[in-house]
Order: structure tokens, then C-alpha cells, then sequence
């Protein structure tokens, strides 16, 4: 097969995390690699950066997705030539807006903060769903992707199924070259937050980001990577390092919120209130998250207990502090 090219084009998002890159990789045919979001400035940029790789939108065979978020997904539907749309299934509900499942979105979260403590001018569900909305459009998945499937026309790549900052994410290795289109797994400049999402069929256990973000982490240890192309931030190599790091300043973290229970049970608000003194308020999502990954992890290697009465959740220790 023809030598791959890969292409990053940096875009603009209105989010935190600042510029997205979304990759084209020009072989016998062209993949785009993520969406961007849907702002005519993005898209703008998009079509002048094709440009200086002599393409155009319309030469775009088929898109890849990494995961579901807005800045990953957005201008899909811009692309509707496009009729090979690669991803994880969970993708394709976010793609298509499917309505059973943000009403069971809002129910899980409602439910959930409630029985977490959480006062109700911080639960804004809905306005977020919203706003994500207003930056995607709609489409849809032509082709589910899991573990190890190759894909036609970017058969040098194959799927490593990469969970933890979205249940959805998907990250492509090449085992010929050691590259890996890493989405938002893996970042250089940041860690990645692992991202409370329901669990897929309503009243089913919900999954555990924190603790599946550890897992992929641990999974790819092994493996060579020469250049990681990320979602956001500079491309880099030497991903070992980095996620033993990230490992244990997680474990470093669960440890502190463990102190914080050893003095007396705690509901997650007050627990993430503690750990995100200054950006609870302003980032509620994301720190409730981080907050709640850590009481899973904590509660996977049995250090805590939840106890939930009428309703609402404690968190206790399971050994007293020791006095040394
Ligand atoms: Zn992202």
C-alpha cells in the first residue's frame, strides 16, 4: 500500500482545553481523523488548511472518530458525502441525538446527584446536554469499530479500544510505523479527565471511568509508540514515563481524598468541594467526575464503603487512622 501521510489541522474550539486537532491521512484513500466543532471559524480554518494539502472537503472519503465529545464530532454533518463513518457504537447515539437515551441521560444524572448531595444549582444537566448540541451536527455511524478491527482504506491502523475519558473512545495504532492517533487518551500537557457517563441500558451498573482509564493506560505500557498524534497539545513520544506518572499522582490523589474520609463520612459534593476548592463551582461536571473516580477507585481497592440511606450516599473508611 502507498505510504501514509498524516495531517494535523488545529482548530479552534469555545472550550476550556483550548485548540482541537483533527488529522487527515492521505493514502489511496483520504481519512479525516475527528470533526472538530461546528463554528463557522472552525470550519473556515478546516477548509483553508485542506487547501495547502490540495484537498477539498468533498475529497474526503471517510471519517474516523475517537470518541463522542462535541469537539471531536462536530462538523460531521458538514461532510455528507461522506458515506463510511467509522467509530465506537456509543458514538452513533451522540451522532444521532438518540432521544431514549438522553432521557435516560438526564434521569441517571438527576438521580444521581441527588442521591450524592449535590444542591441543585449545580446540577445543570440539561443546559449541557444543550450546549453540546449547539456546537455538533447530527450523523450517523456507518461502521462499528472494536478491538482490533482493521479499517478499509487505512488498513495500516488497527482499533485499540481506549475507555476512560469517554466510554466511546477509540484510539488507532499503526504497528508499522508506532503511531498512534490518540484522541484525547493519551495528552502530553494534561491528563485526561475520566468522564461520568451512564451506564448504557437504563438500571444497569454505571461505569467506572477512573478505573477504566487505568486500565487502557496500563494496557498500552507495552507497547512501542513513536509518534502519538493527540486531540489536544503537542505530538510526543514516550508515553511510559508519563503514564506511570499520571498512575501514581492519581493514586497520590485518592489518597488525600482517603485522609478527608478517615475523618468522618462525606458525601462526594462535600468530597468534591474539598479536593476543588476553586473550581467546583465554575467547572462542576469535570471535578464531580474527577471526585467520583477517585471514590471508585478507592472503593476498588477496598479502602472505602458507600453507605446509602434513604437515598443518599456517606462514604466511610474502612480502617480507622492509624496514629503514627
Ligand atoms: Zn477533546
Amino acid at each position: 500500500m502507498t505510504k501514509q501521510n498524516i495531517h494535523q489541522i488545529t482548530l479552534p474550539t469555545p472550550y476550556a482545553v483550548g485548540d482541537v486537532h483533527v488529522y487527515v491521512v492521505k493514502g489511496e484513500t483520504v481519512t479525516l481523523i475527528d470533526a472538530g466543532v461546528n463554528t463557522k471559524e472552525a470550519w473556515d480554518i478546516f477548509c483553508d488548511e485542506l487547501k495547502n494539502i490540495d484537498l477539498k472537503p468533498e475529497d474526503i472519503d471517510q471519517v474516523v472518530l475517537t470518541h463522542h465529545h462535541p469537539d471531536h464530532i462536530g462538523f460531521i454533518g458538514k461532510l455528507d458525502h461522506v458515506n463510511r463513518v467509522y467509530g465506537h457504537e456509543l458514538t452513533q447515539l451522540w451522532l444521532t441525538r438518540d432521544e431514549s437515551y438522553f432521557e435516560h441521560y438526564l434521569n441517571f444524572f438527576n438521580k444521581l446527584y441527588d442521591q450524592w448531595g449535590v444542591p441543585e444549582q449545580y446540577q445543570h444537566i440539561e443546559k449541557t446536554v444543550k450546549q453540546s448540541f449547539k456546537f455538533t451536527t447530527t450523523s450517523e455511524l456507518t461502521h462499528v469499530l472494536t478491538e482490533g478491527d482493521k479499517i478499509p482504506g487505512l488498513e495500516s491502523f488497527i482499533t485499540l479500544e481506549t475507555p476512560g475519558h469517554a466510554e466511546s473512545h477509540l484510539s488507532f495504532y499503526n504497528p508499522e510505523t508506532q503511531a498512534l492517533l490518540a484522541g484525547d487518551f493519551l495528552l502530553k500537557h494534561i491528563s485526561s479527565n475520566p468522564l461520568l457517563e451512564p451506564p448504557v441500558k437504563p438500571g444497569s451498573e454505571r461505569p467506572k471511568p477512573l478505573l477504566h482509564y487505568r486500565d487502557s493506560m496500563r494496557k498500552v505500557l507495552d507497547y512501542q509508540f513513536s509518534n502519538i498524534y493527540p486531540g489536544h497539545g503537542e505530538i510526543f513520544t514516550g508515553h511510559e514515563p508519563l503514564i506511570k506518572e499520571r498512575l501514581v499522582k492519581q493514586e497520590k490523589r485518592a489518597h488525600k481524598v482517603l485522609d478527608f474520609i478517615q475523618k468522618g463520612p462525606a458525601t462526594p459534593f462535600e468530597i468534591c468541594q474539598f479536593l476543588f476548592p476553586k473550581h467546583y463551582q465554575s467547572q462542576f461536571g469535570l471535578t464531580m467526575s474527577e471526585t467520583v473516580g477517585q471514590l471508585d477507585y478507592l472503593i476498588d481497592t477496598g479502602q472505602i464503603t458507600e453507605v446509602i440511606d434513604h437515598g443518599h450516599s456517606r462514604f466511610i473508611a474502612n480502617h480507622a487512622v492509624t496514629n503514627n
